[in-house]
């Protein structure tokens, strides 16, 4: 009998699905790419078909024009060859999905990027039993515990309030962690208008016209200093050490990632108040995964493929590193 899975193949550039002549998540151009989320490091243009959800190929459509997409609604299946392909919901950002490979009676789930935590941006993942599922491990070390999303807000909204005469900087992809946050604090009762930098305009109007409210929002563009004292504002990463934030009056810094755990980290980017807020799975929710799936193999993509081998290897599980190269965070 053959190897099980002998059928993928792991490329640097993405994994190939032999029988559907596709890849997934290509980091090069390809005739056939099956997309599991927007990202950046996920979602290339200029493939010549793309299969995704259609929200990913709304994303991709903002980045990078229009896509010659096949909209694939969660749960829906198509042969591709030889191989019945179904996305299920990945719980990362909108439209993330897990893709369901089903080929010669072998199950292989590529969970592309995924948390278990609830996100009232995305729906939730979705557990999906099968032979060998293929994980990120962005945050795959034992330190890596991420809190309480609430609690987290809860910091954020108390350094607000405890000055008016500041507002409060806050630093995020702008692609979900954006929207999640200003979710999250309209479901604290945060009210207030939100003031964003234009990088993450599009996206924000995207959500909302994808059906994601989020209530009050005001570009910061003209806006005099004064009337931002006691609010929020969103920007990406690159604007909170730079010129741009001196617009702001005498603004607070922070940052929304699972980065922020490491202490040192927030220090070398000066930010003053860390938020530990991923859209990646904490090491509880990658290994409680794996124990619920119960994968006959483990494949492990992304990041620190090691601990999370080991552990494997300690609970009988048969696992390997598969060594991709272009996975960036955007998006921790
Ligand atoms: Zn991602
Ligand atoms: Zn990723």
């Amino acid at each position: 009998m053959a190897r099980l899975g002998s059928w993928i193949e792991p490329f640097p550039e993405g994994i190939y699905v032999r029988p559907a002549d596709a890849w997934i998540d290509p980091s090069q151009r390809k005739e056939r790419a099956l997309v599991t989320h927007g990202h950046a490091d996920h979602a290339r243009g200029g493939h010549s078909r793309v299969w995704a959800t259609p929200e990913t190929l709304a994303i991709m459509g903002v980045r990078y024009g229009d896509q010659n997409g096949v909209p694939m609604a969660y749960g829906e299946s198509v042969r591709i060859g030889e191989v019945d392909v179904t996305f299920v919901p990945a719980g990362h950002v909108l439209g993330s999905a897990q893709i369901v490979l089903d080929h010669a009676g072998e199950r292989i789930v590529v969970s592309g990027d995924y948390k278990r935590r609830e996100d009232p941006t995305c729906a939730p993942f979705e557990p999906v039993p099968c032979d060998i599922f293929i994980t990120e491990a962005t945050f795959g070390l034992p330190v890596f515990r991420h809190p309480d999303t609430g609690s987290e807000i809860d910091r954020l909204l108390h350094r607000l309030h405890s000055d008016p005469s500041r507002s409060v900087l806050v630093g995020v992809y702008a692609l979900g962690k954006a929207q999640r946050v200003i979710t999250e604090l309209r479901r604290r009762g945060h009210e207030q208008p939100i003031y964003y930098h234009g990088a993450v305009e599009r996206l924000c109007r995207l959500y909302e016209e994808l059906g994601v409210s989020l209530g009050e929002m005001r570009h910061c563009a003209g806006v005099p200093k004064q009337e931002m004292a006691g609010h929020i504002v969103i920007a990406p990463p690159s604007a909170l050490n730079d010129r741009w934030s001196r617009r702001l009056p005498d603004p607070v810094t922070a940052m929304a990632s699972g980065w922020m755990r490491i202490r040192q980290r927030a220090r070398q980017s000066n930010i003053e108040l860390p938020l530990v807020i991923s859209d990646h799975a904490d090491w509880d929710e990658l290994t409680c995964t794996i124990r619920e799936l119960q994968p006959r193999e483990v494949w492990i993509t992304h990041g620190r493929e090691e601990a999370l081998k080991h552990w494997c290897m300690l609970h009988q599980i048969k696992a390997r590193e598969l060594n991709l190269v272009g996975y960036e965070d955007e998006d921790d």
